[in-house]
């Protein structure tokens, strides 16, 4: 069978094989990974994802699931004989249970448009990243995404109740459960959040919603020094855990990218500070005053000589332009040239610990890189990324890649932490897999995998080697 067969299935306005029309399926947002495929099958239902995937397993043609394409770790990219499965028209909000908190989705759902539907209807889907106007709910859930709102809500996999798949021998699973309480036997929907992929395509997803808050705070904070972030943290958690809803650590030295790079970038502090918190706290109670409750918490901060100075936003547009500071950090980094990254995490106790320890080891190694260690402090992952020394060749600097990831992975591994906390493996961290994860454990996931997928046709190369499985 050719691809003709999937391309008469799929009818007119269902695919893409014309290669100047699929570029923007061929390339990921770091430009790390350029691919080449014969076709781009665009299903806009489960029945045709179904008969594509059959086809795909008759004829031994290996499929790359694909959803926003926003994926920083090149697993969505194809390699030549591998065809994309876009869900991008797979993309209806089936049913929103407001009683029951629930909302059940088309995997092809822009995140975004999934907040703003859970919004009108007086709830919440906290799941919350800078990607989020272009990422898919079935990547989220595929990469089991993280973002900012871990630390209160859980990562992906801890918002979804049931899940639809397509099989790699083109069956569906029907797993669209809206149940909180279901002990009968292994909880199959965990095998395909986080499996990237590489064990069938997620088409439908039931969600947990939440209460939609009614009053935030934010607060942006100087901190004495890197260790007084985690005793601010244990603070904040101790005080208000119920309603803190994002802790994040950010370096002076992204601050100085922020400032010099964006037009209306600002610093939100008149003096300088090495370390600074930004600290959001959420809730949907709307009796007393969520601002003073901060307040307090700084006010203690302060006589603990834990954080120097400090500003509580207060407007919604300032709240906003503090979080825009944060959220800028990753992509502000272009600018100044080559970066590596690491996105790594660390029990949260040894976070201080880390990175004074990496950000020697690194110095030692390329004199003059410039550490940027940034992130989600309250779930121990740490954006560990490296800009180039002023004034070096980037080509040169990029090249001890490998070099620097083993460095900073090892001493991750010395803490017990993980090489990847939240964008997954993909194809850039397969060797990661071998170094660091133990025999029993990558031969435990090559039996999954080799029992429903034998032919190897859902990703293959992505998360284990040709040679693991
Ligand atoms: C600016 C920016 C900020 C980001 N911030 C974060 C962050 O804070 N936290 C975080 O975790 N990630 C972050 N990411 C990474 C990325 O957005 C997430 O990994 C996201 O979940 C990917 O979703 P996607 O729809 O774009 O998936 P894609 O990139 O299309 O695919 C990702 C992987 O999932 C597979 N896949 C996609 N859809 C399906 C499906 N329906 N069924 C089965 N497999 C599928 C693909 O084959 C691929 O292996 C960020 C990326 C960018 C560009």
């Amino acid at each position: 069978m050719s691809l003709d067969a999937i391309k008469d299935l799929l009818g007119p306005g269902g695919f893409i094989d014309d290669p100047k029309d699929m570029a923007p399926y061929l390339s990921e947002p770091r430009g790390r990974w350029t691919g080449s495929t014969r076709l781009v099958a665009l299903p806009d239902n489960v029945g045709d994802i179904a008969g594509v995937v059959k086809m795909c397993q008759h004829s031994n043609i290996p499929i790359v699931p694909q959803g926003g394409n926003t994926g920083l770790v090149g697993g969505n990219t194809p390699t030549g004989n591998e065809i994309v499965v876009s869900l991008s028209r797979l993309n209806r909000i089936r049913d929103i249970d407001s009683a029951g908190f629930t909302m059940t989705v088309d995997a092809g759902c822009i995140l975004a448009d999934i907040q703003e539907k859970a919004n009108d209807a007086n709830r919440l889907f906290p799941l919350s990243l800078a990607a989020e106007g272009s990422c898919q709910i079935g990547g989220n859930l595929s990469t089991n995404a993280g973002g900012v709102h871990v630390l209160r809500y859980g990562s992906a996999r801890d918002l979804v109740l049931g899940l639809e798949v397509v099989l790699p021998n083109g069956e569906i699973w029907d797993g669209l459960r809206k149940l909180r309480k279901d002990n009968t036997g292994y909880d199959l929907k965990h095998l395909f959040m986080g499996a990237e992929g590489t064990l069938g395509i997620i088409t439908g997803a039931v969600l947990k919603l939440f209460p939609k808050p009614r009053q935030k705070a934010v607060a942006f904070v100087g901190l004495h020094d890197i260790d007084s972030v985690l005793d601010l943290f244990t603070l904040a958690q101790e005080n208000h855990g119920e309603v803190l809803n994002a802790f994040e650590l950010i370096p002076r030295i992204a601050v100085d990218f922020v400032t010099t790079h964006l037009p209306d970038g600002s610093d939100p502090l008149a003096e300088q500070h090495t370390w600074y918190a930004l600290i959001e706290l959420a809730t949907a109670d709307d009796s007393g005053v969520l601002i003073s409750v901060l307040e307090n918490l700084l006010a203690k901060a302060v006589d603990l000589g834990l954080v120097s100075d400090g500003v509580i936003a207060q407007s919604e547009a300032q709240a906003a332009s503090i979080w825009r500071l944060r959220e800028e950090i990753s992509e502000i980094q272009k600018r100044e040239g080559g970066s590596i990254k690491h996105d790594i995490s660390v029990p949260v106790q040894v976070i201080p610990a880390f990175i004074k320890q990496a950000c020697h080891a690194v110095e030692q190694a390329i004199p003059g890189v410039r550490p940027v260690p940034f992130g989600h402090i309250g779930d121990g992952n740490i954006h560990f990324n490296l800009i180039q020394p002023v004034g070096a060749d980037t080509q040169q600097f990029l090249e001890q890649r490998e070099s620097v990831n083993d460095i900073i992975h090892d001493i991750v591994a010395s803490y017990e932490g993980s090489f990847s906390a939240e964008h997954g493996i993909g194809r850039s961290k397969v060797d990661e897999m071998r170094r660091y994860k133990s025999p029993l454990e990558l031969d435990m996931m090559a039996t999954i995998k080799r029992s429903l997928d034998p032919n190897n046709i859902m990703n293959p190369g992505r998360i284990l080697a040709g040679d693991d499985r």
